[in-house]
């Protein structure tokens, strides 16, 4: 795997592989991978000729530096996996290769950035938007493929590139979970053993949820699920919805797809999940 540290190498390396014809396929990720993660690759690999991984801890989208500093970076094992599985390249920045001093970022990016996530995390969506343009606009690839464990943050991607223009298809791949339901997630190593049992409140309650949707029930269904997570010891409830697809406004007659998405804090550890309702 060809290990990529600045932009010119990246550069320069993908532009020896347009020039050969092949597309191109960019997996952005923030490292301590896990087969979520690898996932994503696995799919880019079966749509496109060459992929890359960026493994980059972007400052600028952790609104809490706690976080920030306590986010998990095993960047060699992330290696190995990223070998074991055939990733052609891997993009791994230093902050000051990706940003100048005092960079200003801001992209208007409609309702959609101060809703369920974005009322959490003020600001974290600029700083999203902000390093994944970046990213493109670096790596310029043919496809980027993203989660659906990050619903939200997939929507207001799209938004990006079409406020942008820019030329790049994205895919969106399914949540990979533990055995037990838990969606896989870098925060879930700060779990403890209790926690990581309360935690499946989360993805049981959205299963619950989508077994059974009922669309004239939404707000029982969404009221049942509040009180079954706010039962659940050690578990704090941020919020659920059950939202249209696309907007993420409360889902009503005229929504084309419903999603049910949960933010909870877990001990001190805080996760997100989601399910899109079947039938939708
Ligand atoms: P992160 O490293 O958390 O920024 O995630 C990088 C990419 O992996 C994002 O597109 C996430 O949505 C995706 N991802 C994270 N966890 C999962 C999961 N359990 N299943 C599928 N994709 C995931």
């Amino acid at each position: 795997m060809e290990k990529l540290t600045t932009k010119i190498q990246l550069q320069q390396y993908l532009s020896l592989a347009r020039a050969g014809g092949k597309t191109i396929g960019l997996v952005p990720t923030m490292g301590a991978l896990h087969q979520g993660h690898l996932s994503l690759i696995q799919q880019a690999q079966q749509q496109c000729d060459m992929v890359i991984c960026s493994i980059f801890v972007n400052p600028t989208q952790f609104n809490d530096p706690r976080d920030l500093e306590k986010y998990p970076r095993p960047i060699q094992e992330d290696i190995k996996k990223l070998e074991a599985i055939g990733c052609d390249a891997l993009f791994e920045p230093a902050v000051t290769e990706v940003y100048d001093n005092n960079e200003h970022w801001h992209l208007n990016i409609g309702p959609l950035e101060g809703l369920l996530e974005g009322k959490y995390r003020p600001g974290h969506y600029q700083g999203v938007t902000q390093v994944v343009y970046k990213l493109f606009n670096l790596a310029k690839p043919d496809v980027a493929f993203f989660g659906q464990k990050d619903y939200q943050q997939f929507l207001i991607i799209s938004q990006l590139v079409k406020l942008l223009s820019l030329p790049v298809q994205l895919i969106m791949c399914p949540i990979q979970r533990e055995a037990d339901g838990l969606a896989m997630s870098s925060r879930n190593i700060h779990l403890s053993v209790a926690d990581r049992r309360h935690a499946l409140v989360l993805s049981k309650t959205l299963n619950w949820v989508n077994d059974n949707f009922d669309m004239t029930k939404i707000d029982l269904l969404k009221q049942q699920a509040e009180t079954a997570i706010n039962s659940e010891p050690g578990v704090e409830l941020g919020y659920f919805e059950i939202a249209d697809g696309d907007t993420l406004l409360p889902a009503d007659a005229q929504s084309k797809t419903i999603v049910a998405l949960v933010a909870a804090k877990v001990g001190e550890t805080r996760l997100i999940d989601n399910v899109i309702i079947a039938g939708s």
